[in-house]
């Protein structure tokens, strides 16, 4: 099975960061292998003598921001390193005093003059670090190419990306550089509540159905950020610990169950190359508008 961080566990992990990192100083990095490292992988470039200010998140992408201080008190010299935890990349938080092992898949330390360690780990590397000389650098190359944010995009904007496409609602979705954040799991999870199916082909969606796509997606993640996001195999946050939302996951990884609205068995199907599990009942709205019209009443 393969399972990526999505955006509310890469949002817990920026909050963890926030309430562990930010405010301290970079003392030294070991970098343990330098090909996880996109740019330039010198020490200096990883915000080595520099101190972290504040983490940005653009979908399920993060980066450290960094400054140097260069008179007291007064901060410039900014820049940034890109984090994307692909499928088994975390971001460990080690304070002062607690016991911490690297091991084989331990690829990056950020060593802090308080004592503590913040440590990049992959097993299977399809994540990565990039390095910029500034997050205006980063938002104008690496992040130009992702679409809004899932937490922040409008009805309006999202409306007028899907009208350009005939792709099923769901690939549309899942897309980046439509939609920034939402992964397998929240696209299922969205689709059944708003009772679409993931067919649906984007550009027949209508303004009414985008506005409660948006008005659902935002309280589906808000709800999954509250509960700590979902641990199906590797995910932690910066503290180490698992996520709870997968215990109310309705649809995603259910397929053969009964659907939780109406009791028909769940479905699975593959779109985009990825499991796709729904109730070919609540979610019928593949069909044409005439159907629907004559099967709601
Ligand atoms: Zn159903």
């Amino acid at each position: 099975m393969t399972v990526m961080p999505e955006l509310p566990e890469v949002e817990n992990i920026c909050r963890g960061l926030t309430d562990t990192v930010v405010g301290s100083m970079v003392n030294r990095v070991t970098i343990r292998r330098v090909d996880i490292v996109r740019g330039s992988s010198r020490p200096a470039d990883l915000l080595r003598g520099q101190t972290f200010t504040r983490i940005d998140r653009l979908g399920k992408q993060f980066a450290l921001i960094g400054q140097t201080l260069v008179h007291k008190g007064s901060l410039n010299k900014e820049a940034c390193v890109c984090l994307h935890l692909g499928m088994t990349g975390s971001l460990r938080f080690y304070p002062p005093g607690e016991p911490y092992r690297p091991d084989g898949h331990t690829h990056v330390v950020w060593h802090l003059t308080d004592g503590g360690r913040l440590a990049f780990r992959d097993p299977r590397r399809f994540g990565g670090l990039w390095t910029f000389d500034s997050v205006t650098t980063l938002t104008e190359t690496r992040w130009s190419k992702l679409g809004e944010d899932a937490l922040t995009i409008t009805p309006a904007r999202l409306h007028m990306k899907l009208k350009r496409t005939r792709r099923p609602i769901k690939s549309a979705l899942l897309d980046q550089a439509t939609l920034a954040g939402l992964g397998n799991i929240y696209v299922d999870e969205l689709l059944f509540g708003c009772r679409l199916h993931p067919l649906y082909p984007g550009h027949e969606v209508t303004r009414e159905e985008t506005q409660l796509l948006v008005r659902k997606m935002r309280a589906l993640l808000t709800r999954a950020i509250a509960l700590g996001g979902s641990t199906l195999k590797d995910y932690v946050d910066t503290s180490g610990r698992s996520g709870g939302f997968q215990r109310v996951h309705k649809v995603y990884g259910r397929s053969g169950q009964a659907c939780p609205r109406c009791g028909l068995p769940l479905v699975r199907i593959a779109v985009a190359g990825r499991t796709t599990v729904f109730c070919e009942d609540c979610q019928a709205s593949v069909m044409s508008r005439s159907e629907r019209v004559a099967k709601d009443y």
